[in-house]
């Protein structure tokens, strides 16, 4: 995928209204210049959500929600920007052409060839429904299905479907209707002939004869994106311990990247941000038990271990997961030695830390699975294991102090060192800190003597930190925020702002990253598709932040105050030089050459400091 140009963001931000956009979903209110509503992403009584037409901005002083359009769309439909993107260009009739893609005819080609696999693969999936529900050939499968606890019924609702034991019954079937080979191979529902079981393609002009179905003898799962799209399937054996693979997965295509899709997300999202929490279990099957017994907030990672991919996705909609772990699995790996290896093995935890997801762990009696359970139990005893899960390094505690004596220093430093390794994961500082506390409490050892098991890079990592907090001054957060307001949305400001030495004044300051972005970036103020394109560049945190400052009143002389905020931005750094040399000069070992150098630097500084005190002008 390319990436949109800006231009093109600007063009698209112009031509949708806000008030007309977010009017589209709920009805909006006239307050003033500004328009109101009750927060969609809160629950509230009296509203606090402002859209506002001169800005083109939303912004919720309940939940501190905001941002452009795009923000609004991307958050309330639970999108991507590039779907936001797109969504927001098709309500206006514009068309998105990607940079970095071949334009014009090329880009129309890549549409067609992606509609034509959408449709193949919808298809495909009634053909395969209608083989399990209807047909005589389907009678296995029906029969295994219904042993397995899935009704008729069920089965609907899940479009399950059955691919006959055969070598070209689908391949007959398609080129029938009237798709070609190639295509067919293109979707990975058909193999080439030539093509081994790892799946390498030879797509060269491959002839009719020449190739075989990829599911055969097969419970067949559609896998759709998340907004219901069937993309690629999952083929389950109907009986265990066959060769062949369990389950058996569409290839990449066009349409599926492995790893980027969680089976049942389309119908579990609003769930799962009800809930703000996902079970994460293993199998289609299990997902499917599990919804259909009422837990509705689940996700299963698709055959595959749980990716890097599939934790960002995650975060979109929840904080917290709960792995459902296997305990066939965790007993065996626990008989060989420790925990780690199972760790090592399903790295589901390390790709829920490293975005700042929580983790508990609910581990299935042995011999149980999630289906298996909850249908033994009933949905009550499973939501009752689900709430009981430990948090991931209890469990872990837990289970080491099964296998070793944690009474011994040696053993429990060595638990203790597995752990640290296992928090440098976490690219949150503020978490590692939280985790650091926790576990060494936990674990009955000083904190401190857990902080120096923590990775090497990662406590020089923090000493950066602190050093660079030495050499930045802080300036009070309402200055930097009147700044910012100033540069977002006066044209004098901001050309002002712009003709000083920001890049090196800013580069001393804390927090200022932002006013330095919003002044190294080609926004006109007096344009709001401008500044809606500038905020498509922002986190969700900074576009909240922007969102709320462009909701405040604008100072009546923007042209002077803003030289009036600047000069406090200088002094405040002058006077942070200036603390840092007179600090300097009390420490024992200075040269003489140091000492004169430094008390001349002081006396500059003061210099400077005076000078920029007298009256402006
Ligand atoms: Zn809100």
């Amino acid at each position: 995928m390319g990436t949109i140009p800006s231009e093109t963001i600007e063009q698209i931000a112009a031509a949708n209204d806000i008030v007309e956009v977010i009017g589209s979903y709920f009805p909006l209110k006239r307050a003033g210049a500004n328009f109101k509503a009750l927060c969609p992403f809160h629950q509230e009584k009296t509203p606090s959500f402002i859209v506002s037409p001169s800005r083109q901005t939303f912004h919720c002083f309940g939940c501190s929600a905001g941002g452009s359009v795009f923000r609004f769309v991307m958050d309330y439909e639970h999108v991507d920007f590039p779907s936001a993107v797109r969504k927001l260009a098709a309500r206006v009739g514009i068309t998105v052409v990607e940079k970095s893609r071949a334009i014009g005819a090329d880009e129309d080609r890549q549409y067609e060839a992606r509609r034509l696999l959408l449709k193949l693969h919808a298809e495909a999936a009634e053909w395969f429904h209608a083989n399990l529900m209807k047909r005589e050939i389907g009678e296995p499968a029906r029969k295994y299905l219904k042993q397995r606890g899935i009704t008729a019924e069920k089965a609907k609702r899940w479009q399950l479907g059955y691919a006959p034991d055969e070598w070209d019954a689908f391949g007959r079937w398609a080129r029938q209707l009237g798709y070609d080979t190639r295509d067919l191979i293109i979707s990975g529902l058909v193999k080439a002939k030539d093509e081994d079981d790892s799946g390498q393609n030879q797509i060269s002009n491959p002839k009719p004869q020449t190739s075989y179905d990829r599911f055969r003898g097969r419970i067949i799962f559609p896998i759709c994106n998340d907004v219901g799209e069937v993309i690629a399937f999952s083929g389950r054996l109907l009986k265990d311990g066959e060769e062949a693979a369990k389950y058996l997965n569409s290839p990449e295509t066009p349409l599926f990247r492995k790893g980027s899709v969680l089976f049942g997300l389309h119908k579990t999202k609003r769930a799962l941000i009800d809930a703000n929490c996902a079970v994460v279990c293993e199998g289609q099957l299990d997902l499917i038990s599990l919804f259909e017994a009422g837990i509705t907030n689940v996700v299963a990672p698709q055959g595959t271990a749980f990716t890097e991919n599939q934790g960002r996705l995650l975060k979109r909609f929840v904080d917290e997961v709960v792995l459902c772990f296997d305990a066939d699995t965790a007993g065996a790996q626990a008989a060989e030695r420790s925990l780690e290896a199972l760790l090592q093995k399903d790295r589901a935890w390390f790709n829920a830390f490293a975005y700042e997801l929580t983790v508990r762990i609910a581990e299935m009696p042995t011999g149980q699975d999630p289906d298996s359970l909850i249908r033994r139990e009933g949905k009550e005893a499973f939501e009752k294991r689900i709430a009981d899960a430990p948090e991931f390094f209890d469990y872990w505690i837990a289970r080491s102090a099964e296998q070793t004596d944690l009474t011994s220093m040696t053993a429990k430093m060595q638990l203790a060192r597995q752990m640290a390794i296992a928090i440098s994961y976490t690219r949150d500082p503020f978490l590692r800190g939280e985790l650091t506390s926790k576990i060494s409490s936990r674990l009955g050892v000083l904190k401190s003597d857990f902080e120096t098991l923590l990775p090497k890079s990662q406590r020089e990592r923090a000493e950066t930190v602190e050093a660079a907090a030495v050499r930045v001054a802080s300036a009070p957060r309402h200055d930097i925020a009147m700044l910012c307001l100033l540069a977002l949305r006066d044209e004098e400001a901001r050309d002002f702002l712009c003709s000083q030495n920001w890049r090196e004044i800013l580069a001393q300051v804390a927090g200022a990253e932002i006013l330095a972005r919003i002044l190294a970036s080609d926004l006109r103020p007096s344009d709001t598709a401008s500044l809606n394109a500038f905020m498509a560049t922002l986190s969700s945190a900074e576009e909240r932040l922007v969102s709320s400052w462009l909701l405040q009143k604008m100072p009546p002389n923007a042209g002077t105050m803003v030289q009036k905020w600047w000069l406090g931005i200088r002094q405040t750094v002058l006077r942070h030089q200036l603390e840092v040399a007179r600090s300097r000069i009390t420490i024992p070992q200075l040269s003489a050459g140091d000492i004169v150098n430094l008390q001349k630097q002081i006396l500059d500084l003061q210099q400077q400091l005076h000078e920029l005190s007298q009256p402006v002008g």
